[in-house]
């Protein structure tokens, strides 16, 4: 074991021979460790003391290797806005190998921003601060909401300057997740007809990701399924909390079913389905309403890839994967309407919920009403104080509709209106990634070195259900002055 307390076992070097390669960080400069993420670092069995030293900055800035591991950057393809790429894989990117945490479970650790590659086609290999912190906090802020999603572990400066539309601070986060499996990893190797390969990489999904699968009659049509299960469990939770993945390429779709490369994303504010942030994303394709049938066309590009596996006769094969594919509209809205009828204080089902749901979203559309502001405000109505919910049209009046009829419906409910107001509030996040905050935070962590802002805004997202005194302004949403959001990757 590694003195910091790395628990390496590398099982994608020992079993994956073909799929990477073998490779090394670039050294930097000056590395200096911004943040460290205590609570994960404690879970992981990590040494915090010995992290915060020169070698725990030299580590997470890929200068030296931590004992045990196997450094490797990962081959995959993938369909980038609807076009596909037959090698992509880790430009920047770097898995040191997957450690052990002291309950079993295994980690990939990964470094990102740690130089070139021999998948970098262009690319400098490297990463700027902004977008290191971006995903730092975004992840995190994921995390304490209780979707899944890889994490950070670290943040290092790299002392060096790198170049995009103006000069940067280099930087490089080191991140944990499930595994880096991702849609795109099957396809790189199916693209190639590589069958053989395909199989290895299934065999070892199944072993690592979806054990149970292993043993039904058909362990690759059961894959697909499991991993289908995911994604729509996922972007259900996505949808509820207003996510916005911003570039959800088949490259960026985790087969362990992990939110996973966080670039452009956003939350979104005023709830609007159209809702696009990323500045690349021109067409809409990744829209906020798109995303469920955009995880179900990229699923359609995983099944492509296992076809030959799922059954030897192709058109039987097919038929099986068609027939799975299809259940995923309706899979995720049952993990979705779950999902609302939490939000809206429901315990009990009927018929009427979908639609009941739906009408409440299309109020907050034609009123252009803040979409996080406005489920949290609900438990105050349980309350009997609709004033808060109401202010936030533009016309009060225009709530009224909507809260007679889910009155209506609380009211052949069985639970008493505190405890119903209580449970709705651990659901309807009073504090998420406003975009202003982000911002904000960004620069001054970039422009003048000041990570006080992103601390602070990383504490108040670590509890994001529990409304505290004096952070009020992280619960509003950006002033008329903030303008048109637009993100970059
Ligand atoms: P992303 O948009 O981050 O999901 O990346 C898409 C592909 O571009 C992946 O293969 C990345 O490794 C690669 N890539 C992104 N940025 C860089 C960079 N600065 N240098 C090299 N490769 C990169
Ligand atoms: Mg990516
Ligand atoms: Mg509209």
């Amino acid at each position: 074991m590694d003195a910091c307390g790395f628990h390496f076992d590398n099982s994608y070097v020992r079993k994956l021979e073909g799929f990477f390669a073998p490779w090394q960080a670039a050294t930097v400069p000056s590395p200096r460790l911004l943040m460290l993420n205590h609570p994960l670092a404690t879970a992981l069995g990590l040494d915090i003391a010995a992290l915060e030293t020169e070698r725990g900055a030299a580590i997470f800035s890929g200068n030296i290797l931590p004992e045990g591991a196997e450094p490797l950057a990962q081959a995959y393809a993938g369909h980038q806005f609807g076009h596909l790429s037959p090698q992509l894989g880790d430009g920047r990117a770097l898995l040191l190998g997957e450690i052990l945490a002291p309950d079993g479970k295994r980690w990939d650790l990964q470094l990102k921003g740690s130089g070139r590659t021999p998948f970098s086609r262009g690319g400098d290999g490297k990463a700027a601060l902004g977008p290191v912190l971006r995903e730092y906090l975004l992840g995190e802020a994921m995390h304490a909401l209780g979707i899944p999603t890889t994490r950070a572990l670290a943040a290092v400066s790299t002392g060096e300057i790198i170049h995009r539309d103006t000069p940067q601070p280099g930087a490089i986060l080191t991140r944990i997740a499930a595994s880096h499996i991702r849609v795109g990893t099957f396809q790189f190797f199916a693209l190639r007809d590589d069958r053989d390969k395909v199989r290895k990489l299934t065999d070892y999904t199944l072993a690592r990701h979806y054990p149970d699968a292993q043993h039904t009659s058909n362990p690759y049509l059961a894959l697909f399924q499991a991993v289908a299960e995911r994604q729509a469990a996922l972007l259900a939770r996505w949808m509820l909390a207003g996510f916005i993945h911003g570039v959800m390429n088949t490259d960026n779709m985790s087969i362990a079913g992990e939110t996973i490369d966080y670039g452009p994303c956003a939350f979104m504010d005023r709830y609007d389905p159209a809702t696009v942030f990323s500045s690349i994303d021109s067409q809409g394709r990744y829209a906020y309403g798109n995303q469920p049938l955009i995880a179900q066309w990229n699923l359609t590009r995983f099944a492509e890839t296992l076809v030959e596996l799922v059954d030897p006769d192709s058109e039987t094969a097919i038929a099986l994967l068609t027939e799975a594919i299809n259940q995923f509209p309706r899979q995720y809205t049952a993990y979705w309407l779950q999902g609302m009828r939490t939000k809206l204080g429901l315990i009990t089902n009927e018929d009427q919920d979908q639609d009941l749901a739906q009408q409440w979203l299309t109020a907050l559309e034609e009123n252009s009403v803040d979409f996080t502001r406005a489920f949290r405000s609900l438990s105050t109505v349980v309350l009997g104080n609709p004033a808060a919910l109401r202010s936030q049209f533009d016309v009060p009046a225009a709530a009224d509709p909507w809260l007679q009829r889910w009155q209506e419906r609380l009211a052949r409910e069985p639970m008493p209106a505190t405890e119903r107001a209580a449970r709705m509030d651990q659901v309807n996040p009073v504090y998420i990634p406003r975009n202003h905050k982000v911002e904000e935070a960004l620069q001054a962590a970039t422009q003048q070195g000041d990570l006080g802002l992103f601390q602070r805004l990383l504490d108040v997202l670590a509890e994001p259900f529990n409304e505290r005194p004096g952070l009020e302004s992280y619960a509003q949403p950006a002033p008329e002055s903030f303008g048109v959001y637009k993100t970059f990757c």
